[in-house]
């Protein structure tokens, strides 16, 4: 078998055109304009990077984009208060904090700061319960694209049997939750798991966020499962610098029946999921009724 190729960058066109399409509506039809805050403390190079993409996709669907750059040694005190500031701003509707903060900072204090309401990334502890609780709230982004891409894919997930390779906060947890809010039989694996290829094998969908390049063998994949690769790896090859996921792409779309490419799979959705965050807590802050498909 030969897999699909699920196209995370087609996809994410996709939902940011969407997106685009209701902040006209709200423009037009409610004079409302969802504003998105980013927060970058220092000069971390792939955060720069980061940052910039977020600001430009953002005014690009009809977004205002605010960024606050605040140097290195910033005091928490200040931090916060910016926080307080941007959570009390009404034409502010996302507020995001470019992690990983330096490390004076107290991340999990300064993210617990942020309106849960304004939280598009998802981590503030209220959103992390209420995700939990199978309640409405704010859905960590990459997560959310990975949902987004398998509901596309299959319809209806309940019954399927999923694998979650990782169990962080950020992808490995709340993919999880998702996934069981959508009646997966869900497994959870990590680096203490007991034979993880036989973990794996079991699975209709595997969801791979370990950071390990390359890690899940084709012959871990039972033939036609869902495979999402979650990892963003820079390795050496052939004297260059590639970008490589944490499944073996090449044996693994052999035996899958659809797979997210990398570079062009769930990387791209992140950011769309971002956008699409934020015009849901603009939508929910203005008692306006939420984007269809664009929340879990
Ligand atoms: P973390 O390092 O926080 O978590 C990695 C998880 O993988 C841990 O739970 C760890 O287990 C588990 N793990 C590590 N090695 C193994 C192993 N050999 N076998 C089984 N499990 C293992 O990573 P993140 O969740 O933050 O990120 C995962 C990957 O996803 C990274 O490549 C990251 O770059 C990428 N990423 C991509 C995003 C995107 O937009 N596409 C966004 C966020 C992340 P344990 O808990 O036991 O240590």
């Amino acid at each position: 078998m030969t897999a699909k190729v699920i196209d995370g960058k087609a996809f994410a066109a996709e939902v940011r055109a969407k997106v685009a399409a209701h902040v006209t509506r709200l423009k037009e039809e409610n004079g409302i304009t969802p504003g998105l805050a980013v927060v970058l403390v220092g000069e971390d190079p792939a955060s720069q990077v980061y940052v910039r993409s977020k600001g430009k996709q953002t005014v690009e669907v009809g977004m205002n984009s605010y960024e606050h750059k605040l140097d290195a040694d910033t005091s928490e005190a200040d931090l916060l208060a910016l926080i307080d500031r941007l959570n009390k701003d009404a034409t502010v509707h996302g507020i995001l904090v470019q992690l990983p903060l330096p490390k004076h900072l107290d991340s999990d204090l300064v993210i617990n700061a942020i309106d849960p309401a304004k939280d598009v990334d998802g981590f503030h502890i209220s959103n992390v319960g209420l995700l939990g609780t199978g309640q409405k709230s704010m859905v960590p982004c990459t997560p959310l694209g990975c949902l987004m891409m398998l509901r596309d894919h299959h319809g209806s997930l309940a019954g399927m049997d999923a694998v979650v390779l990782g169990r962080s906060n950020i992808v490995g947890k709340p993919m999880a939750q998702l996934l069981l809010g959508d009646s997966c039989t869900v497994t959870i694996a990590h680096s203490r798991t007991k034979d993880l290829a036989d973990v794996c094998r079991r699975a209709d969908i595997v969801v791979a966020a370990v950071g390990r390049p390359e890690m899940v063998p084709g012959d871990w994949i039972k033939p036609g499962a869902t495979v999402i690769d979650v990892g963003i790896n820079r390795i050496e090859r052939d004297g260059k610098t590639v970008l490589v996921g944490d499944v073996d792409y090449a044996s693994a779309a052999a035996v899958a029946g659809a797979i997210t490419p990398v570079p062009g799979g769930v990387g791209p959705m992140t950011i769309a999921c971002l956008l699409a965050n934020t015009l849901t807590a603009c939508c929910r802050a203005n008692g306006l009724a939420e984007p269809e498909g664009l929340t879990a």
